[in-house]
């Protein structure tokens, strides 16, 4: 059985004193569980949570990274240079990006390159909206999505991590169903497999309102090996008791 990875995505939240106090609680906690578990953290934090998780499990995260390397690209943040802070996942194609900054598949998909490149591992996000989900174009979606990110990283695509996050469930308190999560999964599962079979490894998250109560049985699916968390990465409480779910 693969370790489970339990991964906050803080998203445009936290402040110097709120952060000290989330991830000293957060290691201090860690210690019991057997899952992996990581931080997603604004850009300009990296630094404070590089040192204040140095020397425990919790692992460090980024949100997002530049397609390019390096040069004129105002505001961008480079893979090289989460690489300096010990970055070792950064989020890729979350749906808010899509959303509000364009990000195409393609975009995501050479992201996700880059990262690996230089030996960070991409949480690739995907899922449909609402409006998909009642037009029965769920897998084909998620497919499409994922097929982008396969198409440029070819055999690397069991390097990378997935998370699964329907965009009507994130941050909104509906959470997908354990069955109707599982079955995107599985979907998901079999698209890697097909790519190539050591992609079993590839950690597949469920995204979108997971929390304390119903973090259990979500994780007890098949194929969900993990989590992203949003909202509920913000209180060390209730991260801790995802991450004990899933230890
Ligand atoms: P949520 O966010 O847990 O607040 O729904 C999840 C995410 O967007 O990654």
């Amino acid at each position: 059985m693969k370790q489970k990875l339990i991964a906050g995505n803080w998203k445009m939240n936290g402040s110097i004193e709120a952060n000290d106090a989330l991830v000293r609680a957060v290691v201090a906690g860690l210690a019991e569980s057997r899952c992996l578990a990581a931080v997603c953290v604004p850009a300009p934090y990296l630094a404070q949570v590089q040192v204040l998780r140095h020397g425990s499990r919790l692992e460090l995260g980024a949100q997002d990274l530049s397609a390019h390397e390096q040069g004129a690209y105002t505001g961008e943040v480079s893979a090289a240079m989460l690489k300096e802070f010990g970055v070792r996942y950064v989020i890729v194609g979350h749906s808010e990006r899509r959303q509000y900054h364009g990000e195409t598949d393609d975009l995501v998909a050479e992201k996700a390159r880059i990262a690996l490149a230089h030996g960070i591992t991409p949480i690739v996000c995907l899922g449909e909206t609402m409006a998909e989900r009642e037009a029965g174009q769920t897998e084909a979606v998620v497919k499409r999505q994922l097929a982008a990110v396969i198409h440029t990283n070819g055999h690397c695509i069991s390097e990378i991590a997935v998370a699964y996050e329907p965009v009507w469930a994130i941050g909104t308190g509906k959470t997908a169903t354990p069955e109707q999560a599982q079955q995107v999964h599985a979907v998901l599962r079999a698209q890697l497999h097909a790519a190539t079979p050591q992609s079993d490894r590839v950690h597949i998250l469920y995204g979108g309102s997971m929390n304390a109560a119903n973090a259990r049985s979500l994780l007890s699916q098949p194929d969900i090996d993990g989590g992203l968390i949003g909202g509920a990465s913000l209180k060390s409480a209730d991260f801790l008791q995802i991450i004990s779910a899933a230890s």
